[in-house]
């Protein structure tokens, strides 16, 4: 299985010439990666990034002749299409602008936006209907971890996916394709705290687990971890078979970290395969 490593800029950065900056930045060292190919390191990860929307149309432009992918941060529960909904934008929206994959139930998200169960599941369901792809990220809190709930708070998060295969079950066939999980303990999240490998691995094992469980799926589901990853640290996460890439966000506001993240899980990718 190929790694997948997806940025998150969240509401960054602040002007359309920093986002062309680091366009610049990502395009040309990613090209330079492509011409310096060998044989040894061809196996490449998924690079996908996710700006805000007000720059979505303008880093898929930029991106379309690359081999990075574009993603939302999110998108409207109410409609798929169009609406009287002030300040949101539909999932028809966002694919238009050029995106081909969502992020939903990121922490941030449901911490300032307090978006319940009955939210993603339609959220869910208006980004597939409309094609986009998603991320769907899970995670508990410190609390939560310190007393032991994390596997009954993925659960319930969990729950979302076996409720929409259950509305929608011509979903399932594709799941594997179309789904990613982003496990994200909330108190790893730009904090630089980060959960043990074996901790992250035991976590990623139960949640394909689940998702089996839901959905007679062909292949099992894509299980990124999230949560203060960086250049440094990249490579343990990497190494671990269930951690099948990484969510990033501060690090991929820098091309450099990012794109270290990414040979991160690329050259542990090319050593699996040999
Ligand atoms: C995130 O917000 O999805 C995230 C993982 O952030 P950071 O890498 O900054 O912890």
């Amino acid at each position: 299985m190929q790694a997948w490593v997806i940025g998150n800029w969240k509401q960054n950065p602040a002007t359309s010439q920093e986002v062309n900056a680091l366009l610049d930045d990502l395009l040309s060292r990613v090209d330079a990666g492509e011409r310096a190919k060998t044989q040894a390191s061809k196996t490449q990860c998924h690079l996908m990034v996710a700006p805000s929307n007000i720059h979505l149309a303008t880093v898929h432009t930029r991106l379309a002749n690359s081999a990075l992918l574009c993603a939302a941060q999110d998108v409207s529960a109410h409609s798929e299409s169009t609406g009287a909904y002030t300040g949101d934008c539909s999932a028809q929206q966002v694919a238009d602008a050029g995106a081909t994959w969502t992020l939903l139930g990121h922490s941030e998200r449901r911490q300032y936006h307090n978006e319940s169960h009955n939210c993603l599941l339609n959220k869910l369901s208006h980004a597939f209907s409309q094609n986009l792809s998603v991320v769907f990220c899970i995670g508990e809190t410190q609390e939560q971890y310190d007393n032991n709930q994390t596997f009954e708070i993925i659960d319930t998060q969990l729950s979302v996916i076996k409720d929409l295969l259950a509305q929608q079950p011509d979903i399932t066939a594709s799941l594997s394709e179309r789904l990613i999980i982003a496990y994200e303990p909330v108190w790893a999240i730009g904090t630089g705290k980060v959960p043990t490998v074996a901790e992250v691995s035991k976590t990623h094992q139960h949640i394909k687990q689940t998702v089996a469980g839901f959905a007679d799926m062909a292949d099992t589901v894509t299980v990124l971890y999230g949560g203060s990853v960086n250049a440094d640290n990249a490579e343990s996460f990497a190494a671990d078979t269930m951690i099948d890439g990484a969510l990033v966000g501060g690090a991929s506001l820098k091309a450099d970290s990012f794109l270290a993240i990414a040979d991160a899980f690329s050259q542990a990718d090319t050593e699996s395969n040999k």
